[in-house]
């Protein structure tokens, strides 16, 4: 059986550095860190991310600030609050939850977010530092997630062959430059790769983005891989259950670690996202 690299103990281990920090400053007479999230109209996942955002931010006692603005909002009146969002000194990070309406545009908004506190590391000019390997820019929360939870398992990634399979500016694309960062040869594959199972064998980690139940099967692995499984689908609304992108019953006992689905990435990313929130309180205080 695999060795399970486990998102929720981690994050456990970081909310409470995190909250031993922020715990710190505020005996100095600091106020509390801030983050913002900007909802646009009523997406019933986004509620689920926010809601557990919030809760771990105030375990670790930064103020999370629900900015929920109507569906209907036009650009400007978005751009307006994001604008007074950038001067309020009391905010350290913002982020715009994804996904918004098809009227508003993403990349416009984003962008209008200030570079000292883009904590979704999504501007262009956040993606340019991790292009460059600046190390001084903010990288996306599940990316940074990813890094951490592989230091955790001292996986080294110099040297290594890394398969990423997804390509979205969100998560593919920065943790597959992150990888190559760190020395690692990558390949990031897509719904175009001609026979995936060709390059994913190949690879010493998989990192599956991409958002299709058991699209990583028996056939795309072998012994001595670790797979990091960053897809997450609710497939039956029902129950709500969130299934991995990994066929984890089939290649469990084929690698030698596996991130789970519940349990993996996902707490990772959060308490990565707080990450950088808190880097950015530090440079704030540090002054
Ligand atoms: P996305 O924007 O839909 O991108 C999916 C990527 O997968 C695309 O690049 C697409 O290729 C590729 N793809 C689709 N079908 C494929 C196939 N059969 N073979 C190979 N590649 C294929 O999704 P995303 O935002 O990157 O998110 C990916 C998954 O991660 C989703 O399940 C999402 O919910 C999850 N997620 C989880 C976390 C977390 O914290 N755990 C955070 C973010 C996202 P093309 O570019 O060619 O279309």
């Amino acid at each position: 059986m695999a060795i399970i690299l486990d998102g929720k103990n981690l994050r456990n281990e970081i909310a409470a550095k995190l909250k031993a920090v922020v715990d710190e400053k505020l005996e100095k007479g600091f106020v509390k860190p801030s983050l913002a999230i900007v909802q646009i109209g009523n997406n019933k996942e986004s509620e689920t991310y926010i809601r557990n955002k919030k809760r771990f931010g105030e375990s670790i006692g930064v103020n999370v600030l629900h900015v929920h603005l109507p569906e209907e909002i036009e650009q400007t009146e978005v751009q307006k609050e994001i604008k007074n969002l950038n001067e309020d000194e009391s905010v350290d990070g913002i982020i715009l939850q994804l996904p918004i309406p098809k009227h508003l545009h993403k990349e416009m908004l984003i962008e209008s977010i200030s570079l000292k506190k883009d904590v979704d590391g999504l501007t262009s000019r956040s993606v340019k530092g991790l292009w460059i390997d600046s190390g001084t820019s903010l990288m996306p929360a599940t990316t940074r997630g990813i890094l951490s939870l592989l230091k955790k398992y001292d996986v080294s990634l110099s040297g290594k062959k890394v398969v990423v399979v997804g390509r979205s500016a969100l998560v593919g694309k920065p943790t597959a430059l992150a990888l190559l960062n760190k020395g690692a040869t990558v390949t990031i594959c897509h719904s175009e790769t001609k026979d995936l199972e060709a390059q994913t064998v190949e690879a010493d980690i998989i990192v599956a983005a991409v958002g299709r139940p058991r699209l990583i099967s028996r056939h795309h692995v072998r012994p001595g891989q670790i797979i990091i499984d960053v897809g997450t689908t609710i497939e039956n609304p029902d129950d709500r259950k969130c299934v991995g992108d990994a066929d984890f019953e089939d290649i469990k006992d084929i690698v030698a670690m596996i991130s789970p689905v519940p349990g993996g990435v996902g707490p990772m990313t959060v308490a990565s996202l707080f990450e950088n929130v808190v880097d950015v309180y530090l440079r704030k205080t540090m002054i």
